[in-house]
């Protein structure tokens, strides 16, 4: 008869703070090893417990038998003109994310992917089109951040800002994506501020409260309508939770946070779809009573789009109503397009899509 397997080693860049203190107290050990691990892991970028120097030989033996740092294997590295780097990570199953780092001055953004693919199949997203996989766990979310920090000291650069804006919907994979987020803002984690951590939803309204209790980040919601009719073509997840509800769920979020933040709200700008008069207008009636921010990203296409991207003057003109209406407006710059890391851009690679439907559930 064949030998049992052994027990896979815990990951633990899966562990949280709480989760890792379990671990050590689970194996006889004090809570403030956690704090010492977090420190060597997170902090310093450590993976090989040997090195660990203050942690008795006995300890560091019984992790190596137990546990590991796994961070996916790095299958591409690309740097476009103007800096922004994208990394493709494999992972099990044939299955590969990709997370961008965009600098600019006096910050560095890391734009994380939460899942493998995405089931809300928005009608002008490149992830969406490639359908869903699965979701990321809590250490491949965080390798993402382990893996870049570790590159860009190298280059005397640091991730200063995480944004959810990579491959999936971060708020259908909320129990793998609160202990990441933790992580984040843990001090002897990466010790990044709340206001620096933002997760991107298309409106997953349940989730957003939940976000709310686990971790109140900064939030940003996926818009792209003013209106339920446009608004369910463009982000079918609106036809579960219509406006009404993600903007009633809006207020909650920032009523709940401290000093009140605002919400990032993105609109993708669609040539001739939603950049007309009307849809500015609209626009800024949605928003009037809430502390809000527009960010538009016009559009970037991909292979078998079916949308254009608005002239540069349009997108001006666009921004010029909502400010004048004094809604506090930015137009992302595209970055990265080169290498196909722009927003909407990034596909990775799907194996085995499951079912929509089934996915979202
Ligand atoms: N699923 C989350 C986060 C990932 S998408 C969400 O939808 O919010 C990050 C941002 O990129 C979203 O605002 C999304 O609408 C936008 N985006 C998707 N496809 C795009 C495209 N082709 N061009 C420009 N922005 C796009
Ligand atoms: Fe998913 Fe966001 Fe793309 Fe929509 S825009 S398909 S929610 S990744």
């Amino acid at each position: 008869m064949a030998a049992p397997a052994p027990a896979p080693r815990q990951n633990l860049l899966d562990l949280d703070r709480a989760a890792l203190e379990r671990f050590c107290l689970e194996r006889g050990h004090k809570p403030f090893r956690a704090r010492q691990l977090l420190q060597w892991i997170h902090g310093r970028g450590e993976a090989d417990f040997a090195a660990m120097t203050d942690l008795s030989k006995a300890f560091r033996q019984e992790l190596e038998a137990l546990a590991q740092v796994r961070v996916p294997k790095v299958l591409a590295d690309n740097i476009a003109p103007d800096g922004t780097r994208k990394w493709l990570f494999a992972l099990e199953g044939g299955n590969a994310v990709e997370t961008v780092f965009i600098p600019e001055t006096g910050r560095g953004t890391l734009c994380v992917s939460s899942q493998v693919g995405c089931a809300v199949d928005c009608a002008f997203c490149a992830t969406g089109a490639q359908g869903f996989n699965r979701n990321l766990t809590t250490g491949e979310i965080v390798a993402q951040l382990w893996w870049a920090t570790r590159c860009l000291q190298q280059q005397g650069t640091a991730v200063t800002n995480v944004v959810f804006m990579g491959m999936g919907e971060p708020l259908l994979n909320l129990p793998n994506v609160l202990p990441a987020l933790r992580l984040m803002v843990d001090d002897l984690g990466y010790g990044l501020s709340k206001r620096r951590v933002t997760v991107s939803t298309s409106g997953i309204v349940p989730a957003m409260d939940r976000l709310r209790d686990g971790a109140d980040v900064a939030l940003a919601v996926s818009l792209h309508a003013a209106e339920d009719a446009l608004r369910d073509e463009l982000v079918p997840i609106n036809r579960k939770y219509p406006l009404a509800a993600l903007m009633a769920a809006c207020r909650r979020y920032v009523a709940a946070t401290e000093r009140r933040m605002h919400i990032t709200f993105e609109y993708v700008l669609l040539g001739g779809v939603n950049d007309r008069p009307a849809d500015a207008r609209a626009l800024v009636r949605l928003l009037q009573d809430v502390p809000a921010k527009v960010n538009l990203i016009p559009f970037n296409p991909f292979p078998g789009a079916r949308f254009v991207r608005p002239a540069p003057a349009q997108v001006a003109d666009f921004q010029r109503q909502l400010q004048s209406r004094g809604l506090l407006t930015t137009t992302r710059r595209t970055r990265g397009d080169e290498i196909d890391a722009a927003c909407g851009q990034l596909a990775g690679q799907v194996m085995a899509r499951r079912r929509r439907a089934e996915a979202r559930a």
